[in-house]
């Protein structure tokens, strides 16, 4: 659309050093350090009446007055490529004539740049300050971009007088579209909303365009005059890269002209240091453009710029406020739940707003909770593998899946985009956001395809378009693109839910410090308190003794009773203390860790329990060697021995058996090869549900005192405790009328 005569002198040297330029004014290079004309354009006779030869290689003071020269000197000095300006007028043969000048310096040469002024045009400006006053008030009353584009349209059109004034913004792969028009009303056809592809304006133009501020051409169909150059110097080798008189590209003529454009004008707007769009103004004529009015076009393109930039970060801003929110509001709704699990196992419906997706999958570990509109879980389950093939990244996201993924064909209408999240990379958490396919029809100025031409070595080179009749396509299997705000929204959300996590684990951390401390607390009591207890309560019992022995005659029998039952009592209370203070003691004491063969531990339990149920007519089987163990083992004698009486005690079958054994750690699912599990089996009367856990409780017993031999109720809490002082872990599985297996966990001794 606006190709420009291009571009930057490394890539396209030719280009930069076209060897003419336009016609509507002089050129002439000059060398330091004695100022010698050393190219010259060959029109020096139509605009001076000077033969160029009789300048070329001549002083500047042959053209120039000591004040003139004096100002093209002080430009040695300036910056590669900055233009100085100044009127001056010169003697021609017709008289004297007025210029616009400019003047820059390149790396070899100072180029001065002698414009005809066309003073009677100059007289009839409007009054500038005036129209730059209303035209910015105007811009700042504007509330959208769209309103702010048409408004930089029709102003740039009421200064230039352009048929034509558009605004043009690039996308992210250089091609663009047209967001505002302005123009006369004998142009019918109208180019907004138009698409460019990007090879309209090849990447070099682009580049071009980033180091000026304006490009003028007033008339497409000017023959170029060519430069010429002192003997010593090669034609055409001068770099016009910041010429403003430089000639077209002839390519660049031909495109606009088969838009039936004659005179362009072109301003780029600028946003955080790249080229964001153009205005591209046409005409269908010349057109002259004094250069104090082209100064105010390029204030203008830099005060758009400006405030363009305002403008887009606001808009981003109000977004990111926006999804900042709802970040806000979710997190807040998760910190409430229980724990991450459950939280994301009942998705709050702001989820999908925090960017703005239609439908979420949410995977922990195999489990899929579905929100909004999406692929069933069937699709979702071989889209997570692929996924999880491309590796770790911690994010993934696309405008058009089936681009990389075939199969997202059939899942287009709900997930053509996707947004991958993974929040754990030690657990599979993932949450994945879904946007629909939305159809979109573009319409592009002329058949895209046609500016590539094949040329007769079959390569693929670029050309003017000659068709600019409207030419549609449409994008199918794409969503809207995931804007940076949303994506950078999903990472601060995936940030601060792992905080939130870390933030419990430090809390439950706390907690079981706290927790272990009075733990330690209440072990330390409980022993004090029973160790304490026991004095008072032998006293009593001694007393009881003493007074049964010493006054039994004298007391009647309900006295003697009572004084028995006191004894018995003060037993039994003594017993409990007892109990107690083991248990506790238990919590207390150092552990005296070996290397435990536990077929001879097993062995020797066997033989005390046979020791004292001598008639009992149980079978006790152990159908394989028991490994090594790292333990304790008085402790772990204890553990065998409370639970082979228990295995003995409720068993109610005519053939009682137990079996004691060790099985694969992995059965039980657990995965460290450094635990061993073991196990006390009976056939006995079996366990409830209900009572399985409440069993290891302290002075928990399930029946009467007098039923199944009577226990106390702690011989299950001590072996759990002894248990969990080895690092392990003690359960029970039980059949109710069947028989019960206590199965607990301790560590492998490496031989
Ligand atoms: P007790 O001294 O009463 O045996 P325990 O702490 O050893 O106390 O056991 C608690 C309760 O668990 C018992 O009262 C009994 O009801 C139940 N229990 C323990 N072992 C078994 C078993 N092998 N079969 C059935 N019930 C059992």
């Amino acid at each position: 659309m606006i190709q420009p005569d291009r571009p930057l002198e490394n890539e396209y040297p030719d280009l930069c050093r076209p060897g003419s330029i336009q016609p509507h004014g002089i050129l002439l290079a000059i060398a330091e350090p004695d100022y010698i004309i050393q190219y010259i354009s060959s029109n020096t006779r139509d605009l001076l009446g000077i033969d160029p030869n009789d300048l070329l290689g001549r002083s500047i003071a042959t053209l120039f007055d000591n004040s003139q020269q004096i100002f093209l000197q002080q430009t040695a000095n300036k910056p590669l490529g900055v233009s100085s300006a100044f009127s001056l007028s010169l003697q021609t043969a017709s008289g004297k004539r007025e210029f616009d000048a400019f003047a820059h310096r390149t790396s070899e040469a100072i180029v001065v740049e002698l414009e005809v002024k066309k003073t009677e045009i100059e007289e009839n400006l409007p009054n500038f300050s005036a129209w730059v006053r209303e035209t910015l008030a105007n811009l700042q009353l504007s509330s959208t971009l769209r309103d702010f584009f048409e408004v930089v349209a029709q102003e740039v059109r009421n200064i230039t007088q352009f048929d034509r004034v558009m605004v043009y913004q690039f996308d992210r792969q250089g091609g663009g579209e047209v967001v505002a028009e302005a123009k006369t009303e004998t142009l019918s056809a109208s180019y907004l909303g138009l698409c460019y592809p990007a090879t309209d304006i090849p990447e070099a133009a682009r580049e071009m365009y980033l180091q000026c501020r304006l490009r003028w051409i007033p008339d497409l169909a000017a023959h170029s005059v060519k430069l010429i150059a002192v003997e010593t110097q090669e034609n055409n080798t001068l770099d016009l890269s910041f010429s403003i008189l430089r000639s077209v590209d002839s390519c660049c003529i031909e495109y606009h002209q088969n838009m039936g454009v004659q005179a362009l004008l072109v301003i780029p707007l600028m946003n955080e240091g790249k080229l964001w769009g153009l205005i591209a103004c046409h005409h269908q004529t010349a057109k002259y453009l004094p250069y104090s009015l082209r100064v105010v076009c390029e204030l203008l393109g830099q005060f758009v710029s400006l405030e363009l930039a305002n403008q887009i970060k606001q808009e981003e801003l109000d977004y990111k406020l926006e999804l900042r929110s709802y970040h806000t509001q979710l997190l807040k709704a998760i910190a409430k739940q229980k724990n991450l699990k459950t939280a994301l196992l009942h998705p709050d419906p702001r989820f999908l707003e925090l960017v703005d997706a239609t439908g979420m999958a949410i995977y922990l570990n195999n489990e899929i909770v579905l929100s909004g509109n999406t692929p069933n879980r069937e699709q979702i389950y071989p889209l997570i593998e692929w996924l999880d093939a491309r590796g770790n990244e911690s994010l993934f996201q696309t405008d058009s899946l089936v681009r990389d993924y075939p199969p997202g064909e059939a899942i287009a209408d709900t997930a053509s985009g996707i947004l991958l999240l993974r929040i754990s990379q030690v657990r599979r958490y993932y949450l994945l956001w879904f946007r629909p396919e939305v159809i979109q029809t573009i319409t592009w100025a002329g058949n895209p395809q046609e500016s590539l031409q094949i040329d007769d070595n079959g390569r693929i080179t670029l050309g003017p378009r000659s068709s600019f009749e409207q030419w549609q396509e449409t994008m199918r299997f794409t969503a809207k693109p995931w804007l940076l705000s949303e994506i950078e929204s999903a990472i601060e959300f995936r940030n601060a839910l792992i905080g939130l996590v870390l933030d419990r684990a430090e809390e439950l951390a706390r907690l079981n410090q706290e927790l272990e401390r009075s733990n330690r607390e209440l072990a330390s009591f409980a022993f004090a308190a029973s160790h304490d207890l026991k004095e008072p309560l032998r006293g009593i019992h001694n007393y009881s003794i003493f007074l049964l022995e010493d006054y039994a005659n004298v007391l009647d029998e309900v006295g003697v009773e009572r004084l028995e039952t006191l004894v018995r009592l003060t037993q039994r209370m003594e017993s409990l203390i007892d109990i107690l203070l083991n248990y506790s003691r238990l919590g207390q004491t150092e552990l005296n860790l070996e290397a435990i063969d536990l077929n001879v531990l097993v062995k020797q339990v066997i033989a005390v329990f046979r020791a004292s149920n001598p008639n009992s007519p149980i079978e006790i089987r152990i159908p394989s060697p028991l490994p090594l163990t790292h333990c304790d083992p008085i402790l772990i004698n204890e553990v065998f021995g409370n639970l082979l009486t228990n295995a003995f005690k409720y068993n109610d079958k005519p053939d009682p058996w137990i079996e004691i054994g060790c099985m694969s750690p992995n059965r039980q699912g657990i995965h460290n090869p450094a635990t061993i599990v073991l196990y006390v089996r009976d056939n006995g009367i079996g366990i409830r549900e209900r009572h399985r856990e409440t069993i290891f409780r302290l002075f928990k017993r399930l029946h009467a005192k007098n039923k199944y031999g009577g226990g106390i109720g702690a011989g299950l809490a001590i072996v759990k405790k002894i248990i969990e002082r080895h690092g392990g872990q003690i359960w029970c599985e039980s059949t109710y009328g069947e028989g019960s297996t206590f199965y607990f966990t301790l560590t492998r001794s490496q031989p």
